[in-house]
């Protein structure tokens, strides 16, 4: 360590020890040769120069070439005895690396004012460097990572909207408590409407409300208790509950038939701390699976007297058959012709059964066919046959002139031919079947009466109904589709009319059916 021999007032030694005592590296230059004079041991590491390397050299070693000036600066002051005030700048150390350094210098001046010795501090920089690039590596990190959570906090915005719109408009009830015991369970619009509640209600059993809530939950016909409802035993269980039936009771007397789900909610433990219900109300559902089991029960049965109405006629048709195949040739005349006739009347009954049943499966999209027509020789024709087939059963005929009808003959065959054989089917052998035919105001009137059992009051209204047949014993005793009425109605109505039906004074049902009359006089 050495310093300018004209330093003569400071002490070598005193300035050795100060200068080595310092952090900071400290040298001096020598103005006038622009060397380094004296080197502490804080230069020594920074630079990586031993004194005797570097003491005596140019002072421009320890610059880089783009940053000469700066000594020529810190010289050009010293010689107007002004210091340079720290300033951030760039040294190169022996290896040839940058060095962040803090730089001050203040020259030193002899008694004539001019410079003898510049007095340099270098403060190494590189730890605050590496700091302050630490704390703004940490800043632009944070910055990101606030980004980020905005980011977040907004597709979470954006997802609690679309399921709080998701919950509005679902068309299935959804609960939902936040404690163990579901002592608040908040709904969806589907599930208030369904509890007949409005939606901001606390629709909890287990709720302190519970008393005042306008409905009860039944299962199998008991009232369930409010701990043994789904969401209330999935939050204290912690296990999801699947495919409960239960009934809502409504204070009007409305039942709901609901399909009932709950899971639970869990905390970061996975410990319950609430539920979700789900409840799905399958009332129309099992209505129509009801209607459907109903339909099919009365389509076997519908399928067994089918069978059982063409059976039996058939088994005859072919009985008879039989009998005319095997002995026509040794038959009387009048057991042949009685043979034959009862073989017709058998084989029409089959054909108006079938026909009966061709109706009723058109029924809904049966077109009118309609005609100007005259009624009466309809009337005797339908009368005549039925007359043939049913031999022993007087059929009268009381008729007034009518004007023609609009009309389709052959469904008024087929209404009166239905009439009569109900009328013959529902009195007894040996009494009289009237047929009148009459003008009613606008409408030709056919009216069928017989001296039977009658129709009791609360029947007649669905006598008219597909596969109605009366509870009377009577009744079910007799062979019958229950289809034959409707038809009548059906067929009747697609030709412009009205038909009903009524006891009769006396004893016995009366049916008249009306069809409507025609000014014009046919072709
Ligand atoms: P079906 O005669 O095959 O039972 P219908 O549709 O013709 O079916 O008649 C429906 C029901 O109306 C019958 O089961 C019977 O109870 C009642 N009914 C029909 N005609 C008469 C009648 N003339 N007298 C009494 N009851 C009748």
């Amino acid at each position: 360590m050495s310093a300018p021999e004209t330093l003569i007032t400071v002490p070598r030694r005193w300035w050795e020890a100060f200068s080595d005592l310092s952090s900071d590296a400290i040298f001096l230059i020598e103005p006038t040769a622009e060397t380094v004079a004296s080197w502490n041991a804080a230069a020594q590491r920074l630079w990586g120069y031993a004194p005797e390397e570097v003491v005596g050299e140019p002072v421009q070693r320890l610059v880089p070439p783009d940053r000469l000036a700066e000594i020529a600066q810190i010289l050009e002051s010293a010689q107007r005895g002004e210091p340079v005030p720290a300033f951030e700048t760039v040294r190169v150390a022996k290896d040839g690396t940058p060095v962040d350094i803090s730089l001050a210098t203040t020259p030193l001046m002899d008694d004539s004012g001019r410079p003898v010795a510049i007095i340099a501090i270098a403060r190494d920089l590189s730890e605050a460097k590496a700091t302050e690039k630490r704390l703004a590596e940490a800043l632009r990190v944070r910055q990101e990572f606030e980004g980020r959570l905005v980011d977040l906090n907004r597709q979470l915005r954006q997802r609690i909207q679309d399921l709080e719109t998701l919950l509005e408009v679902i068309p299935v009830g959804i609960g939902i408590a936040y404690d163990r015991d579901c002592s608040d369970i908040r709904l969806n619009p589907a599930l208030a409407a369904m509890l007949g509640l409005p939606s901001d209600a606390n629709a909890s059993k287990s709720g302190p409300q519970a008393s005042q809530l306008p409905f009860r939950i039944m299962q199998e016909g008991e009232e369930v208790s409010a701990a043994t409802l789904p969401m209330q035993r999935a939050a204290k269980l912690g296990e999801q509950i699947s495919d409960v039936e239960l009934d809502v009771l409504s204070e009007d007397g409305t039942a709901d038939h609901v399909l009932a789900f709950a899971a639970p909610l869990l905390d970061e433990d996975g410990a319950p701390r609430g539920s979700v219900g789900v409840f799905v109300d399958v009332t129309e559902k099992r209505r129509t699976e009801e209607v459907l089991r109903a339909a099919n029960a009365v389509k076997d049965e519908f399928l067994a007297i089918v069978s059982h109405e063409l059976r039996t006629p058939l088994t005859v048709v072919v009985g008879l058959s039989r009998v005319l195949a095997r002995s026509a040739g040794s038959l009387d005349p009048e057991t042949f012709q009685n043979t034959v006739e009862q073989l017709r009347n058998e084989s029409e009954l089959l054909g108006s059964v079938i026909e009966n049943m061709l109706v009723l499966a058109r029924l809904d999209y049966q077109e009118a066919v309609r005609e100007p027509l005259r009624l009466l020789p309809v009337v005797e024709r339908t009368l005549s046959l039925h007359r043939l087939r049913l031999p022993g059963r007087t059929i009268e005929l009381e008729a007034t002139p009518v004007g023609i009808t609009e009309a389709n003959g052959q469904w008024i065959e087929q209404v009166l031919g239905n009439l009569v054989t109900n009328a013959h089917k529902y009195s007894p052998p040996g009494t009289t079947i009237t047929v009148t035919v009459a003008e009613d105001g606008p409408n030709a009137a056919v009216t069928v009466a017989d001296r039977g059992e009658g129709l009791d009051e609360g029947e007649i209204e669905h006598i008219f109904e597909p596969f109605y047949r009366s509870s009377r014993k009577s009744t079910a005793s007799r062979p019958g589709l229950g289809v034959g009425l409707t038809v009548c109605r059906r067929l009747v109505e697609l030709q412009g009319g009205h038909i009903t039906a009524r006891s009769r004074a006396g004893g016995g049902s009366e049916f008249t059916f009306t069809l409507p009359l025609v000014e014009e006089a046919p072709e």
